[in-house]
């Protein structure tokens, strides 16, 4: 018998585990039940993918630009990688102020609804947890990030990886110098790095096998533990409305596709669809990273050299997804309060948000602490600030969900026209996820 594809097995993995999440929360023990007994298989499966994360980018990127061969083409590709980046985000970010400003979302909450939203979530952990962790974000100098991207222990920035841009730095650094020393010499270590890449692009096939019964207990978690139905329901014009964004951001890249490189959208998205699914299922485009390369390089064709420095950097740097959602929100929120947001504000929500996106770790719910920061850009009331986390909070974790599919699709994106705009979008060359399987069984 054929196998399903692996979107499809994906994808009905997920679907199963919604449904289970939902009979589940129909039982009092249900939510117990899925947090002990099913959650763990999930959380285990975005450790694995973390966990060769770093590998992967040290062995891909040594690999790409050691078969280079020549460093003025990595200035080249860094460049247009930055500056169609920024673009991209610009984009979102106008796009995400235009809808919130036509649609106003925040005017239909009654008094009733926020007083509820307030008590429910302002006083709570994880919003207390979210402002604290944006008042250290923002005690830092303008050039705190160049000065972050310099790591004083290659090792240290290994071993954390929320310090990737670390570890792409000595990366570069390290490849270029062995650019320098000449093909000869640096040889050995040219061989150990690109063993260590096979490997470790085998590690993601065989943690991809168990990736539909993962998926699986992913969403059941999410849904046991979604918040009150009467609230999200509350704010389902706010959810629309970034929903809304999103997908029109996806049309844009299915053109940007279309124009740039003379692909067929559909078929970008097609193979795009499983790392699409795990972003959606895992909401962090840090785990999603390997399968983002693997289906980047092996299913759409573009080169290594390209791909191994775009997307690692494009996961940390390149958040258009969450830039247009902190557009969204920011406004939103100041609807729903009554905050004046003349149009300066908005313009240096258009600036915080796009600094924001550079900085937001590529995990979870990091897009909202990076949202307190868009808000007190222009000026909000600091003892506000936890009332409008509050009027958001209930639905984040299923706007995360769909804004890291935006994420990655974007890296995506940007990784083909860089690509293609320096002869480097070959044809794809795919390895079946689970090719050799057989062999080690
Ligand atoms: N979860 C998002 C990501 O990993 C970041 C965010 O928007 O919170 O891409």
């Amino acid at each position: 018998m054929r196998k399903l594809e692996l979107h499809w097995q994906i994808l009905i993995g997920m679907v199963l585990g919604i449904v289970f999440g939902f009979v589940m929360t129909g039982f009092s023990w249900g939510q117990n039940f899925v947090t002990d007994w099913i959650k763990p298989f999930g959380t285990i499966f975005v450790k694995l993918l973390k966990l060769i994360a770093i590998p992967l980018i040290l062995a891909s990127l040594i690999k790409g630009i050691s078969d280079l061969k020549d460093i003025s083409k990595f200035r080249n590709i860094g460049l247009r990688t930055i500056g169609i980046y920024m673009c991209t985000t610009l984009v979102a970010i106008v796009l995400g102020l235009l809808l919130v400003n036509l649609l106003q979302p925040g005017d239909g909450i009654s008094d009733e609804t926020i007083d509820k939203l307030t008590q429910t979530y302002a006083t709570g952990e994880d919003v207390q947890r979210i402002q604290a962790n944006a008042s250290k974000q923002q005690n830092k100098g303008p050039l705190a990030f160049l000065e972050e991207m310099v790591p004083d222990n290659a090792i240290a920035a290994m071993s954390n990886n929320r310090l990737m841009l670390q570890v792409i730095f000595f990366t570069i650094f390290l490849g270029i110098s062995m650019l320098l020393i000449g093909e000869e010499r640096a040889k050995p270590l040219k061989n150990f790095f690109d063993s260590l890449n096979e490997v470790v692009l085998k590690m993601v096939d065989l943690i991809m096998l168990i990736a539909p019964y993962a998926v699986f207990a992913l969403l059941a978690s999410v849904v046991v533990s979604a918040g009150d139905k009467d609230l999200l329901l509350a704010l389902v014009k706010y959810a629309g409305v970034v929903v809304l964004g999103l997908i029109l951001m996806i049309v844009f890249y299915t053109i940007l596709v279309t124009v740039f490189t003379k692909k067929n959208p559909l078929w970008f998205l097609k193979e795009m669809s499983p790392a699409q699914l795990l972003a959606f299922s895992t909401s962090s485009s840090a785990a999603t990273l390997p399968v983002t390369m693997e289906r980047v390089e092996e299913h759409i064709g573009v080169d290594k050299e390209v791909s191994s420095f775009v997307l690692p950097v494009g996961a940390t740097i390149n958040m258009d997804g969450t830039s247009l959602y902190q557009g969204v929100a920011a406004v939103f929120i100041a609807q729903a309060l009554a905050f004046d947001l003349p149009l300066s504000g908005q313009l240096t929500i258009i600036l915080t948000a796009l600094l924001a996106s550079i900085g937001t770790a590529a995990v979870p719910g990091a897009g909202m602490v990076m949202l307190v920061i868009v808000l007190e850009s222009v000026g909000f009331p600091a003892d506000k600030l936890a009332i409008g986390l509050a009027l958001i909070f209930a639905v984040d974790r299923p706007l995360d969900m769909f804004r890291t599919v935006v994420n990655i699709t974007g890296d995506a994106t940007v990784s083909m026209m860089v690509a293609k705009s320096v002869g480097k979008l070959g044809k794809p060359n795919v390895q079946e996820w689970d090719d050799h399987y057989e062999e080690v069984k």
